[in-house]
């Protein structure tokens, strides 16, 4: 088995990739022919972990996923309209890479992953394995999955990241989302936050404070559950780094190991 420093996981933040509070749902094409161009420059291992953006949370909020009590029945016919919106988000973000000369495959949770109070449960990476292996990419996204103990549940692709990176162990895991990294308030409320470049044992309880949900239609935590996941992973050796994925060209420089705006986390 190849485990696997030389392996990157890159999330796309479904802020980006899709026009998050548009109905119905929209891609972001100008951002994903892009993002793609980007990471046919990466040479080496590499997983794309997709966020629901438009496509999932929308749907999501309709058939009650933000709300813990809503009824079993209500969740489980929300998962037909969610799958099939992930699928054509994925299959579109494969078309994109496979017209780059990227051979990517969409490797889809709902069909092998189980959780347990949204918590994951079983997580099959096998295949994922095989196919790293085998020199594809691998593109997987946040997705509704069944759920032991609430019939279903939202699977985020920030939790897919960091789990993926535990699991395969990952050497370099880039977050890619719609503002700078981390600042010291939410940008998108309050315009003067202060960027943070760093964030380690010694700022990260005053920062996580700071941190807070998104401020578009989102079920699964934003900026304050990412940061909570990424510094646990950080415990583990590896680069951590959220980034400004709407910005042409950091994701080129962050795969060259190249300096750009960014927050990097370090335990
Ligand atoms: P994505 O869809 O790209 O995964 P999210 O919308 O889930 O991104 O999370 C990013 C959002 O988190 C930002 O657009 C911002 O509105 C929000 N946020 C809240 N607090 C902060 C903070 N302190 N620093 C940066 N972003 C923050």
């Amino acid at each position: 088995m190849i485990l696997l420093k030389s392996l990157t996981i890159v999330k796309l933040g479904g802020s980006v990739i899709t026009h998050k509070d548009a109905t119905p749902p929209k891609l972001n094409d100008t951002n994903l022919a892009r993002i793609a161009k980007e990471l046919k420059t990466h040479s080496g291992e590499l997983i794309i972990v997709l966020g629901g953006g438009a496509h999932g949370h929308q749907a999501a909020h309709l058939h009650g996923y933000a709300n813990p009590n809503s009824p079993k029945d209500q969740l489980l016919k929300g998962i037909p309209p969610i799958r099939h919106n992930m699928s054509n988000l994925s299959s579109s973000v494969e078309s994109y890479l496979n017209r780059e000369g990227i051979p990517a495959v969409v490797i889809s949770p709902f069909t092998t992953v189980t959780l347990k109070n949204g918590m994951i449960h079983s997580y099959p990476t096998n295949i994922i394995k095989k196919s790293i292996e085998s020199e594809l990419v691998v593109v997987t996204h946040g997705d509704v999955c069944f759920d032991i103990e609430r019939a279903a549940s939202i699977l985020s692709g920030d939790t897919i990241a960091v789990y993926l990176a535990k699991e395969l162990n990952a050497g370099k895991v880039l977050i890619g989302t719609d503002v700078d990294g981390v600042l010291d308030d939410n940008p998108k409320i309050n315009p003067s936050a202060k960027h943070i470049p760093l964030i380690n044992q010694e700022n990260k309880e005053i920062i996580l404070s700071k941190t807070g949900p998104s401020t578009n239609t989102d079920v699964t935590g934003g900026m304050s559950k990412k940061l909570t996941e990424l510094l646990e992973l950080s415990k583990q050796d590896k680069e951590i780094i959220i980034f400004n994925l709407t910005v042409p060209g950091r994701l080129e420089l962050l795969l060259r190991n190249e300096p750009t705006i960014c927050t990097r986390i370090q335990s």
